[in-house]
């Protein structure tokens, strides 16, 4: 018996639970192949397609998968100018479809992210209009305090190192409250409800994924 894979998929059925009453949808994958599948199933062929900067989704093969199909892709990376990046943005808000991961989630179906541009958070608050959140086991955390914890000292360490911050947590691993320049810690969310029937949909798997 696979005692962790158990415990797992009876950890996420009561944080889909949670999720529900916070007016959120909630799945569980047992793998990565099966998220990415689901994700696919959820957003019919023809659908304007985002995303904010997520590691959990590219492990899923997300972007590759997407790229196969008959989406409409709207990815900022393209933009050649920051005039352009503004009108990417602007299509960005509008999209059918925004994918991200969170920063943590807790047991009570809370999301906690935190974001330097902000694009991110802004997307997941409000514009789009469906968020496909999709998140490992490891980012479960008992509660806010907790999550909070997490997001500080195992997502955004690397995640400044990921986008070549020049923050001390980049050059450290090690957060220390900064306000620098290129501080990716400028906003932070707590979707503790939807207001909007059927616009978040987290897809939690279990394997460990992102940071
Ligand atoms: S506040 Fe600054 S040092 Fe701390 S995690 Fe955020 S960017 Fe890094």
């Amino acid at each position: 018996m696979d005692y962790k894979a158990l415990s797992y998929e009876r950890t996420a059925a009561t944080v889909i639970r949670n999720l529900e009453k916070r007016n959120m949808t909630g799945y569980y994958c047992a793998t990565k192949e099966e998220a990415r599948n689901k994700i696919l199933s959820l957003m019919p062929e023809g659908s304007s397609i985002t995303w904010g900067g997520t590691e959990t989704m590219a492990q899923l093969g997300i972007f590759d998968a997407v790229r196969e199909k008959n989406y409409e892709l709207i990815d900022r990376a393209t933009a050649k100018t920051p005039e352009e990046s503004r009108a990417l943005y602007g299509r960005m808000v509008c999209a059918d479809y925004f994918l991200a991961s969170t920063n943590a989630i807790t047991l009570d179906g809370e999301l906690v992210n935190i974001d330097g541009n902000s694009n991110r958070v802004a997307c997941i608050a409000y514009g789009p209009s469906h968020v496909i959140i999709a998140a490992g086991m490891n980012k479960l955390a008992a509660d806010l305090d907790t999550a909070m914890a997490r997001v500080k000292t195992f997502a955004c360490p690397p995640n400044a190192a990921r986008v070549g911050a020049s923050t001390p947590c980049a050059a450290t691993g090690v957060c220390s409250d900064c306000l620098s320049p290129s501080c990716i810690c400028c906003q932070t969310l707590i979707t503790r409800k939807s207001r909007h029937d059927g616009r978040i949909i987290v897809i939690l798997v279990g394997e460990e994924l992102g940071f």
